[in-house]
């Protein structure tokens, strides 16, 4: 059994963008969520007041590395919240970008999602401006990146980790429907784009950290008006740092629609640009304040409509990811390129998870699958997953005690769910005593041969 120890989000102020084919509601502020911790129980929300703040939990952020460096000998775990590190609208803005870049991006290759998988040559994307009718677009054209299988990157998202590059500037485009360049941000201040660096400079800081002390560190999901910009920077740092190993890891959340589509976008990118690719599963924690904000600012509700297709989302994506790792070991490959944690209190997903390890081929001494549940929680699902040689973590709240207290105690309070699983929990120990008095087994030491089903 392994730690995993998790750190855990306030905002003020305005979106101001230009738009280009309308505005995203979306990625806007709205006073009625102005409080992020509105509907959500079970995740911990850091409120941004100034930099310094921010510039403190980096520190709290780069103690715990060191801490679990020191005491895992390079199996601990970090996670962190991006939304600590920076101003929180920053990568709301960023967030409306990347939707935008998509819907740009399809117009000018004819294709869908994030990365085009289409085989346009820069000759052939010159010509296509030239004949909408868009001039300057030199800088843009210079800026147009091509990967190893020939696929072309309409925009310099590796850019977003330069510290000495503007954000505002990056995003001049072409736009075929209005025959021109526009931008996609609206001129940040100097102060906002210096903040914005600060951000790109402590998450450089720390991944670098991560990576000296072989830590492996962990970006949590937040909500959806964050997620593009937060997966987006997540997937450019895997690019930098995950060249030997997975030290970088995204989390992706099944209660969304198109959360099976991202992964496999994402493992696409990671294995044209051949960096190491880490994930977290989950479920996800903030599916009441979605809908009510979908429900409020009339945007489509990016959740599934049951739990059920929640959980259809999650197994589907799993089943992607346990297929990949397969296919690398079939083909010799490093099979460590690909490592996922199953991170749910969910029995049957992790006996869903043990069935298709089992069925594709992936056995725990590949070390690639892992599984994670909260500290307090569920143990009769960790505990027998670790004695069986499944790598498995309990993920230990950390920081300041004066902020970790009040959100354990809100969560304890609040979230009836885990009151409910923490129920069982004490039928199954007082069982386990009962046992344990009748046998006469006062100290008993499991022989770690189990099978966790
Ligand atoms: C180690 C660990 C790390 C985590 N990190 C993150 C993180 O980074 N970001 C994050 O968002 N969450 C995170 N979570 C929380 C997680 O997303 C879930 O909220 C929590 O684990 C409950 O889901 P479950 O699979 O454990 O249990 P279950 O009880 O099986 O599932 C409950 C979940 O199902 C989904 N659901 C419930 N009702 C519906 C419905 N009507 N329609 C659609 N879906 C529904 C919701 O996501 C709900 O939280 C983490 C959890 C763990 C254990």
């Amino acid at each position: 059994m392994h730690i995993c120890v998790w750190g855990g989000s306030y905002w003020t102020g305005s979106v101001t963008a230009e738009t280009v084919g309308g505005s995203l509601p979306q990625y806007h502020v709205d006073k009625q969520f102005a409080d992020r911790r509105y509907k959500v129980q079970s995740a911990r929300t850091y409120f941004y007041l100034n930099e310094a703040t921010c510039e403190r939990n980096m520190e709290v952020f780069q103690n715990c590395l060191h801490a679990v460096a020191g005491a895992t000998y390079g199996t601990g775990i970090t996670a962190i919240k991006l939304t600590a590190l920076g101003r929180p609208q920053l990568l709301l803005q960023l967030s409306e970008v990347i939707m935008r870049a998509r819907t740009l991006a399809s117009e000018i290759m004819g294709g869908k999602g994030n990365v085009i998988g289409q085989h346009l040559t820069l000759e052939e994307l010159d010509k296509r401006l030239f004949e909408a009718g868009i001039k300057d677009t030199k800088k843009f054209l210079e800026k147009v990146t091509k990967d190893s299988q020939g696929v072309i990157h309409l925009f310099p998202w590796s850019g977003l980790l330069d510290e000495n590059s503007e954000l505002s500037d990056s995003f001049r485009v072409p736009c075929l429907k209005e025959g021109r360049m526009v931008r996609l941000l609206s001129q940040l201040s100097k102060k906002e784009e210096e903040m914005f660096r600060n951000m790109v400079h402590r998450l450089n800081t720390l991944v670098q950290t991560a990576k000296d002390l072989d830590v492996r560190i962990m970006i949590d999901a937040e909500q959806t008006y964050f997620q593009p910009a937060i997966s987006r920077l997540t997937l450019e740092l895997m690019q930098k740092y995950n060249t030997e190993k997975a030290i970088v890891f995204n989390t992706y959340q099944c209660y969304l629609k198109e959360t099976l589509n991202e992964v496999k976008t994402d493992l696409n990118q990671a294995k044209r640009q051949k960096f190491y690719f880490g994930a977290k599963l989950v479920r996800g924690a903030y599916i009441d304040q979605e809908r009510a904000r979908a429900a409020a600012l009339g945007y489509a509700d990016p959740t599934n409509p049951s739990y059920e297709a929640t959980t259809e989302t999650y197994h589907q994506t799993l089943t992607e990811c346990l297929t990949r790792i397969k296919q690398l070991k079939d083909q010799g490959d490093v099979c460590s390129k690909i490592g996922i944690m199953v991170a749910s209190h969910n029995e049957d997903t992790v006996r869903f998870a043990l069935s298709q390890m089992k069925e594709i081929g992936i056995s725990p001494e590949d070390k690639v699958i892992c599984f994670g549940q909260l500290l307090g929680m569920c143990d009769f699902i960790t505990f027998p997953l670790g004695q069986a040689g499944y790598s498995a973590y309990k993920y230990i709240p950390y920081g300041p005690v004066n902020e970790v207290l009040p959100y354990l105690s809100r969560r304890a309070m609040e979230n009836k769910g885990v009151l409910k699983k923490l129920a069982k929990e004490k039928t199954l120990l007082r069982k386990e005593l009962i046992r344990r008095i009748l046998r006469g087994q006062f100290f008993y030491k499991p022989n770690g041969n189990y099978t966790p089903v």
